[in-house]
């Protein structure tokens, strides 16, 4: 880092996502504080360029290389590195002046930038929850060993962390999900709903992937195993809670029966901006609560039998080894299916089970074990649908 430069240097992987270009907003929002280092994205090459002409990074790398040429040529006037392809969108997570790696993209594409990132010591802001779903014991491996922080950016996680107490073990972890738009349907009329539906959630602004998780709730499955793994609770610690108005974003119980949430309105910009700025808190104009205005909070359990995926995640969990890694390769495959009309929001479930019943098992995978586990298990996935 230059001498005269203590702002802290970020990378934002997947800059043009829903968290990307939120988290540009809160690096616009505190300019003396933070500084885009790198920019990466897959395909949106236009906005892209905007966002590099708008920030000066000092590199962008667009994943997809056929938009390499188009990047190249518009950013030609402008001193910024510019580079295409798989390899240098994880060397750059793992590049000299970087203080955080932002870990924005979508799926199961964000593990190796993120074991690179960590294996150059940077502290990652963990925005792609996957990753800790599909290999957490890894990741947490390489936290440990190259001296780096993970930050949560899950708006649920960000709240436990922000509840924890040094010295006093969490007793329960009580993870709030907002039940999403589906929340009151009966089954039958479950098996009916529309993409269209399904990209409609009631309190948050996402990208398809995640919205669609939530509807189906195989998001709070994800955030069940990756609550496990920052946070070292068993499964028996972590409750899933219903909270329809999205206030409070989580819970931690301690042992004396005692009981800390965090709240605050359902916007990504605060957990994005707190994992930037820890220990610190900075000074916002964001909305405040108005809590006459809420009026109430309400609380239910939820329905495993409706909503099978939750019930589907739990298994994978406390089956352990790769089955959270199948489980996260078939959701893939079963979303990108329902999002072009292949399969139906519940038969979505189906494929997911059915995966999971026949890929190997594997007990303590390798890296490259999970890479052969995510190929065989969409394979399977890929071949029940056309069964359909
Ligand atoms: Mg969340």
């Amino acid at each position: 880092m230059d001498s005269d430069n203590t702002r802290k240097q970020i990378v934002i992987l997947g800059s043009t996502g829903s968290i990307g270009t939120q988290a540009l907003e809160v690096i616009s929002e505190h300019p003396e504080q933070f500084e885009a280092y790198a920019l990466t994205a897959n395909n949106r090459v236009d906005l892209l360029i905007e966002q590099a002409r708008r920030f000066m990074p000092d590199t962008v790398v667009i994943a997809n290389e056929a938009h390499y040429p188009r990047l190249k040529e518009a950013l030609r006037d402008l001193p910024i590195k510019v580079y295409a392809g798989a390899a240098a969108l994880e060397q750059v997570a793992g590049a000299g002046p970087v203080d955080v790696v932002l870990t924005a993209m979508v799926g199961y594409s964000g593990l190796k930038p993120t074991i690179r990132a960590l294996q150059a010591g940077k502290d990652i802001a963990l925005a792609n929850k996957e990753t800790m779903v599909v290999a957490g014991e890894i990741i947490n491996g390489l936290a440990l060993k190259h001296h780096a922080a993970i930050l949560p950016v899950d708006s649920e996680h960000s709240a436990v962390f922000q509840c924890l107490e040094p010295g006093n073990p969490i007793e329960k972890i009580i993870l709030t999900a907002s039940g999403g738009p589906f929340r009151t349907y009966s089954e039958e009329a479950l098996r009916f709903v529309t993409k269209e539906q399904a990209l409609r959630h009631p309190n948050w602004q996402m990208g398809a992937k995640i919205t669609i998780d939530s509807a189906s709730m195989m998001n709070k499955g994800f955030e069940v195993i990756e609550a496990k793994w920052l946070f070292g609770v068993s499964p028996e610690q972590i409750e899933v809670v219903v909270h329809p108005q999205s206030i409070v974003h989580s819970m931690v119980q301690f042992r004396d029966g005692s009981v800390k949430a965090q709240l605050g309105l359902p916007d990504m910009k605060l957990p994005i901006l707190y994992a930037f700025s820890y220990p610190r808190r900075l000074k916002t104009a964001y909305p405040r609560i108005d809590f006459p205005k809420v009026a109430s909070l309400s609380f239910e359990h939820p329905d495993l039998h409706k909503f099978r995926n939750l019930a589907l995640a739990y298994e994978a969990m406390n089956r352990g080894g790769n089955m959270p890694c199948v489980l996260n390769a078939a959701n893939e495959v079963a979303v990108s299916a329902f999002l072009s009309d292949a399969v139906g929001f519940v038969a979505m479930s189906d494929l997911i089970e059915y995966t999971m019943s026949k890929a190997d098992f594997i007990a303590t995978p390798s890296y490259e074990d999970y890479v052969c586990s995510d190929a065989q298990a969409r394979e399977i996935a890929r071949s029940y649908l056309t069964t359909l």
